[in-house]
């Protein structure tokens, strides 16, 4: 999935990356220019950068009752399967990566023949969460993705060993999987965790890519964002790409679109007015107020709307002027 088809990659070279290099980013808005206004934290509050970039409570209430008031609901089922999906692609990138440094270049039929074969193990640790019948469901979809990434990822292999016949382990992996999935980074020059994870980076054309099963919603775009400026503060490179990766199962199909996107300087300046608000809201203790359109399935829900006629909680206290 993190894998450009020819047209994706010709649409690129042609489309948005001329287009990034004329469209100039405001230097105050670079990651490397974190330690001054307005990049640089107004608060002693350190976010994750889902929770910068999370806009599903339209009012923010969940960050606000996870981080003042402590509440920990378990996730819905939906940000279950979407680890389970996740951790799938994960598994899938990183055993090709290995068995091509295990196997070598001329261990190249046993390479394809394990990767035909599904590992599907490590996420034996959600059928907790999910019950056995909901757990084999999402093993059934979870296939579905393994064959999927499997079929393109052995496709690049051959296309490089066929073109390169002297290359060694370290380069073909580099040529034919140029992604690193779970990018670790460390947000706190910006006021994020020093914890971070990245969907996936891929360094053919410096670009964040963020995989989500769900519908588009406009504020995913916040994450893409946010990576970049993490990046630019870290590495001091610009990003200017940033790809958001849809991918949803139509019976035994798996439908993928792409959202190629610039992290332009309005993206830029959004994510970080939500991440000053969203501070300002943690440090002073502001109560955001229940949404008035909240989805059943947030796990909130229930102290938000107790069906007991208990108090939601302490009275909101909407931010000043
Ligand atoms: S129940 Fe509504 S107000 Fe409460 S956290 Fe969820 S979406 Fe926000």
């Amino acid at each position: 999935m993190y894998f450009l088809t020819e047209e994706e990659r010709k649409r690129l070279l042609k489309g948005l990356i001329p287009k990034s290099r004329q469209n100039e980013v405001n230097e105050d808005l670079r990651g490397w220019n974190w330690h001054r206004p307005p990049l640089e934290p107004l608060y002693d509050v350190k976010l994750a950068l889902y929770e910068v970039a999370s806009r599903y409570c339209p009012t923010g209430r969940d960050l606000f009752l996870r981080r003042v008031h402590k509440v920990k609901p378990p996730p819905n089922k939906a940000m279950v399967l979407g680890s389970v999906f996740h951790d799938t692609l994960v598994t899938i990138m990183v055993r090709a990566k290995k068995l091509i440094y295990e196997k070598g270049v001329a261990g190249y039929q046993e390479i394809v023949q394990a990767l035909r074969e599904p590992d599907l193990a490590p996420l034996e640790r959600y059928r907790a969460s999910l019950g056995d019948e909901g757990f084999e469901e999402a093993m059934r979809r979870c296939r579905i993705i393994w064959e999927f990434e499997a079929a393109r990822i052995i496709a690049r292999i051959q296309e490089y060993l066929a073109k390169q016949p002297h290359i060694g382990e370290d380069s073909l992996v580099s040529l034919a999987i140029p992604v690193v999935v779970e990018q670790k980074l460390d947000g706190s020059f910006l006021g994020l965790s020093a914890n971070l994870s990245a969907d996936a980076f891929t360094f053919s054309e410096p670009m964040v890519l963020d995989l989500k099963f769900g519908e588009r919603r406009p504020f995913h775009r916040l994450t893409t964002a946010g990576y970049a400026l993490v990046m630019e503060a870290l590495h001091e490179y610009p990003i200017n790409v940033g790809c958001l990766i849809y991918a949803e199962f139509r019976e035994d199909r798996l439908v993928i679109s792409k959202d190629f996107h610039l992290i332009d300087d309005e993206v830029r300046q959004w994510f970080i007015e939500e991440r000053d608000e969203k501070m300002r809201m943690i440090a002073e203790e502001i109560d955001p107020g229940r949404a008035d359109d909240c989805h059943p399935a947030c796990p909130y829900h229930a102290t938000c709307w107790p069906s007991d006629g208990r108090s939601p909680g302490p009275r909101p206290r909407r931010p000043g002027p």
